[in-house]
């Protein structure tokens, strides 16, 4: 199959090995793979048992049901027991912990929460149950706004007022900057998320590969792409310099899609964001303009949201000894362990009894080490 085959050729996967064992320097490498679909199917194809030990990838935020924080999932299971609200959310989100429940637990008590694939799907909703308030939880990033953004014009357009979203949209270059910016990371490189790269084009990690020196690679998904991706970064850190490599052509321009991009400023404005683990990283998220805030649910619903406390609960997290007992998905999030060094991986936490949101996903890191190693 065309994009397919020609990306999963065992020759050729066996060929770039060889020159990834070929480029490597004389001292440990780290490359992060910003995104949860990089992190699955680098496991699932078996790739680390391709790569020598001193090179070390390790997996970043790019889960978004990962870095959705407790508050919000607590807001969420507030909204759920409104009487006239119809919750409709995407699937993963249901097992994601809040501080004391889960959206899968609301819905078994409460019966108003929705699984849906797309948040047209949720303005189907809205139209068929004009007695009822239609909540989508719009969780993702970059790649996930600009359907949002379309549905509400959507919405706009067609006067449907029982339509709202409750915006939880993330930005990928502030987060990576703010990873950069941890001094225990030590990163060499970045395999930028595909999907996201996609939506913002290479142009967008420029600012971030010259200001920090950092080495950049957007790659695709498919074996060869992703040992591809490796092998371009470490090119770059053989030749002693430091850019944006496009691995990803095929689908990522420099630009990215004007269009996609147009539509996401016409209907959200950047906002600082909370993310779990990480706490209120600045301009990396996405709040819906007030032009069209009869759609937001923040506005139209009484929801208290407080990013501080995440904040608190990451810097408490950095500063508590007893590692033992706590999740550590904040860790596992900022490239800091692995998860097989959370003491709970695989003993209390799986992913049919999630401890933790990085269990839950199919983009989670734990849930692909526990899947594939
Ligand atoms: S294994 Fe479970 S408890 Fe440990 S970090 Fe991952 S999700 Fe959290």
């Amino acid at each position: 199959m065309r994009y397919i085959d020609e990306y999963r050729n065992k020759g050729l996967i066996q060929a770039i090995a060889e020159r990834i064992k070929m480029s490597l320097p004389g001292y440990p490498i780290k490359i992060m793979e910003v995104c949860g679909t990089h992190t699955h199917n680098f496991y699932r194809f078996g790739l680390d048992k391709l790569i020598p030990p001193n090179l070390k990838l390790i997996s970043g935020p790019g889960c978004p049901v990962c870095v959705s924080t407790q508050d919000y999932i607590d807001s969420c299971i507030n909204l759920a027991g409104y009487k006239d609200v119809i919750l409709t959310t995407f699937g993963d989100m249901l097992a994601v912990p809040g501080s004391n429940s889960s959206l899968e637990k609301a819905r078994a008590r409460l019966g108003n929460i929705q699984v849906i694939y797309s948040p047209l799907d949720s303005l189907a909703i809205a139209q068929n149950n004009p007695g009822k308030k239609i909540v989508f939880l719009a969780v993702g990033f970059e790649t996930t706004a600009p359907g949002i953004a379309i549905t509400i014009l959507k919405a706009k357009r067609e006067k449907i007022r029982n339509f709202f979203i409750f915006s939880s949209l993330k930005l990928m270059p502030p987060t990576m900057e703010f990873l950069l910016k941890d001094k225990q990371l030590h990163l060499h490189g970045f395999l930028c998320p595909g999907h996201v790269s996609a939506i913002i084009g290479i142009n967008a990690y420029l600012p971030l590969s010259r200001k920090y020196k950092i080495c950049c690679c957007v790659a695709g998904f498919e074996p060869v792409d992703i040992l591809d991706g490796i092998y371009l970064i470490l090119r770059q850190i053989a030749e002693k310099r430091t850019g944006v490599e496009n691995q990803y052509s095929r689908v990522v321009t420099a630009a990215g899609n004007r269009k996609a991009q147009s539509i996401i400023r016409q209907v959200f404005e950047v906002e600082d964001a909370c993310w779990r683990g990480l706490g209120v990283i600045p301009a990396s998220g996405l709040r819906i303009k007030r032009e069209f805030s009869g759609f937001d649910a923040r506005v139209n619903f009484s929801l208290n949201l407080d990013h501080g406390s995440e904040s608190r609960l990451a810097a408490a997290r950095v500063k508590s000894a007893n590692l033992q007992k706590r999740c550590r998905c904040d860790d596992v999030l900022r490239g800091i362990i692995q998860p097989d060094q959370c003491s709970l991986f695989k003993k209390i936490c799986t992913p049919d009894q999630p401890y933790g949101p990085c269990m839950v996903s199919i983009e989670g890191a734990c849930h692909a080490y526990y899947k594939y190693l």
